[in-house]
């Protein structure tokens, strides 16, 4: 199934003046106060366009705060009428989304535990059949992007036309500087898959600290997100949840005046063509990438059956030892990241090893 949406309800996803869709507020529900607090200090920025809460907190470890659950069902409405800002939280299951619509919560997001359950995801979208309410999802824990796109299709399935992506980033066994490594290419073969879903970051998610949450924003503005949700909370280092990447709403306002909004589709002639030149040039070096590539297997094939008359292995660690080191130096003076470097060498020596294979393999490759 393609998601067919309707884009006419896009235009109010641009939040203010063609400025990027901002959602705000604390981790979770944790005391009314605190609520209408956070709810009346975004509200005064006049830049927020949807108040988050979690109500129900799906934690990693038992004896977490798990959240206030339908109580702050209550609080949620009562932002709503003491601010006009529109509402959202997080539903996990039926009953969930059930109580949310009582309330008239304006937004649900489906979160990253809940996304990649496929049972779970169609058991809120039988829910919400037929409901007019905004929905977004978040992606999955894993970096599967079939399985993100199936839980949007579910939802879409649904009848939901205001339906939209969260990218908050993937879980990841070695720890790096972020909670949630980023991934961008999964967003980005999203929106290429699905050009017309609103695409929102979640920098306090992938970020974990508040340290990189504007350099996270910031790309993914430069990226073209259609929009941010980033946490807040009156009193970050003693919220009940995610206290280390929660900010204050002053210090979201300040973080959001450093932000540089770029134009996503210039329309001045001289401009677009000297990029059109330049990507002229881009295209002429990717024909070069791909001739050279392929030269470079026509060589690997050479010794595939070389190694195959004098029954040597394919694989020879000490060489590929050797490549990785060289090409890792060779990279590094060139300015290019050692992840990238990685990811190609590891890509083409892969593609290098399969067509030796079938050389081996009794030569399906033509001479
Ligand atoms: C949240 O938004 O507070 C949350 C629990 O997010 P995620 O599903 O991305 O972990
Ligand atoms: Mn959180």
């Amino acid at each position: 199934m393609v998601v067919k949406l309707d884009t006419s309800p896009l235009k109010e996803w641009r939040g203010y003046n063609g400025r990027p869709f901002l959602i705000s507020g604390p981790c979770s529900a944790e005391t009314e106060d605190q609520v209408l607090e956070t709810a009346r200090q975004l509200a005064s920025l006049k830049k927020i366009s949807v108040f988050r809460s979690g109500i129900w907190k799906p934690r990693t470890r038992p004896n977490s705060f798990e959240g206030v659950g339908y109580e702050g069902l209550k609080w949620l409405k009562r932002v709503k009428e003491e601010t006009g800002l529109l509402v959202g939280t997080e539903v996990a299951n039926e009953k969930h989304v059930y109580e949310a619509l009582k309330y008239g919560i304006d937004m649900l997001w489906i979160g990253a535990r809940t996304s990649v359950n496929p049972f779970t995801v169609q058991e809120i979208s039988n829910a919400l059949n037929g409901v007019d309410v905004m929905v977004l999802v978040k992606n999955p824990v894993n970096p599967d992007l079939e399985l993100w796109i199936g839980a949007i299709e579910r939802i879409a399935k649904a009848g939901i036309k205001r339906l939209g992506a969260i990218h908050r980033g993937f879980s990841a066994y070695e720890k790096t500087s972020y909670r949630n490594q980023p991934n961008w290419q999964l967003p980005i073969e999203l929106r290429r898959r699905i050009p017309d879903l609103p695409l929102i970051c979640d920098p306090s998610h992938i970020s974990g600290t508040r340290e990189f949450i504007h350099e996270i924003s910031q790309k993914a503005l430069d990226l073209n997100y259609d929009g941010l949700m980033i946490e807040s909370h009156i009193d970050p280092d003693n919220a009940l949840s995610d206290s280390q990447q929660q900010i204050t709403p002053g210090e979201l306002n300040e973080l959001l005046s450093r932000l540089i909004l770029r134009n996503p589709s210039p329309t001045d002639p001289r401009l677009l063509d000297v990029l059109g030149e330049l990507r002229q040039q881009i295209d002429i070096f990717d024909d070069h990438l791909i001739d050279l590539i392929e030269q470079r297997m026509k060589v690997a094939e050479t010794i595939g059956r070389y190694k195959k008359e004098n029954n040597i292995t394919i694989l020879q660690s000490m060489r590929w030892d050797e490549i990785v080191k060289r090409v890792m130096i060779k990279g590094k003076t060139k300015g290019l990241s050692p992840e990238m470097v990685d990811t190609i060498f590891k890509a083409i020596h892969q593609e290098s090893i399969n067509h030796q294979m079938r050389i081996m393999n009794n030569g399906i490759i033509k001479e």
